[in-house]
């Protein structure tokens, strides 16, 4: 699997793929791959004529005391696992290589980021959207896939793309999970055993008080009940939970809209994120998962 290192190596790939009519699927990621990547990656392959994978951990969006120094990183790993997914190239540019002076201008969303990991991670998003905007100026892909694990940031960048014209078009892609229900994630390798054992409460958390939506229940019960169950199950602490319409993340909610319960939970060396996205039931229904 080839890896490119540099921005101008990158341009001139993709330049030249396109010139020949190639259609260019781009999936951004921070590595460590795993099956959720991987089913992006294979999404991707099965859209386009190539595939870049981007691994790079962006300082941009880490505060000081995150996880930036401890994130996991395996390029040997990554490169086997981009392959066998079909990928047709990695883009690993260093931080100097993205960032070798400091940034005179950002990507801030001015909506959006009053919730869920916007609120507990101020700036993140910051980050996030400036080196995804990056990235789509390397790379020019005709499609960009990204999962609905991270829910806020997929709506972010649909945002991003609508209200600046970019041509880029954003896959979207369902969580991929454990057999036990965990959603795959790089940061589950910092569990330790028995966090590892709890970690599945944060889907069965979601998944029970999902599951009481309907006429009558509020936001408020459906949010408590899910806190509720994680502070019975595990011993992790809950950054978060909230329910929310989906992709405006407001607190709008009403029957037949599609709504998100998402939930943050802090174990000592990983801070797991998870969500369920449905329709409000209206009357007798009971609610339609969607991803
Ligand atoms: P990350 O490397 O964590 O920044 O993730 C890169 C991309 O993979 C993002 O678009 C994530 O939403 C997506 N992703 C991460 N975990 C999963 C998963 N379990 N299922 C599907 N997509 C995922």
């Amino acid at each position: 699997m080839k890896v490119i290192e540099t921005i101008q190596e990158m341009t001139h790939y993709t330049e030249t793929a396109k010139s020949s009519g190639q259609r260019i699927g781009f999936v951004p990621t921070m590595g460590f791959l795993h099956a959720g990547h991987q089913q992006l990656i294979e999404t991707a392959a099965e859209e386009n004529d190539i595939v870049v994978v981007s691994i790079f951990v962006n300082p941009l969006q880490f505060a000081p005391g995150e996880d930036y120094e401890t994130y996991p990183r395996d390029l040997s790993a990554d490169k086997r696992a981009a392959k066998a997914a079909g990928g047709s190239v990695i883009f690993a540019p260093s931080a100097d290589e993205m960032y070798p002076r400091s940034m005179s201008v950002r990507v801030l969303p001015a909506q959006g980021t009053d919730v869920l990991c916007g609120r507990s991670r101020p700036g993140h998003f910051d980050g996030v959207l400036t080196v995804v905007q990056k990235l789509f100026h390397i790379i020019d892909p005709d499609t960009a896939y990204f999962g609905t694990k991270d829910a806020q940031q997929l709506a972010l960048v649909e945002n991003m793309v609508h209200d600046l014209n970019s041509r880029v078009r954003i896959g979207r892609v369902p969580t991929v999970r454990e057999a036990d229900g965990l959603a795959k994630s790089s940061r589950n390798e910092n569990l330790t055993i028995e966090e590892r054992k709890e970690a599945p409460e944060l889907y069965q958390a979601l998944y029970t008080a999902s599951a009481q939506a309907g006429v009558g229940i509020s936001a408020e019960m459906i949010e408590a009940a899910a806190c509720e169950h994680l502070t019975t199950h595990t011993r992790g602490s809950v950054d978060y939970v909230e329910l929310l319409t989906y992709p405006e993340l407001t607190k709008d909610i009403a029957p037949g809209k599609t709504v998100i319960l998402a939930a943050a939970l802090k174990f000592r060396h990983a801070r797991l994120i998870d969500n369920l996205i449905f329709t409000w039931p209206d009357n007798e229904g009971t609610a339609q998962f969607k991803a």
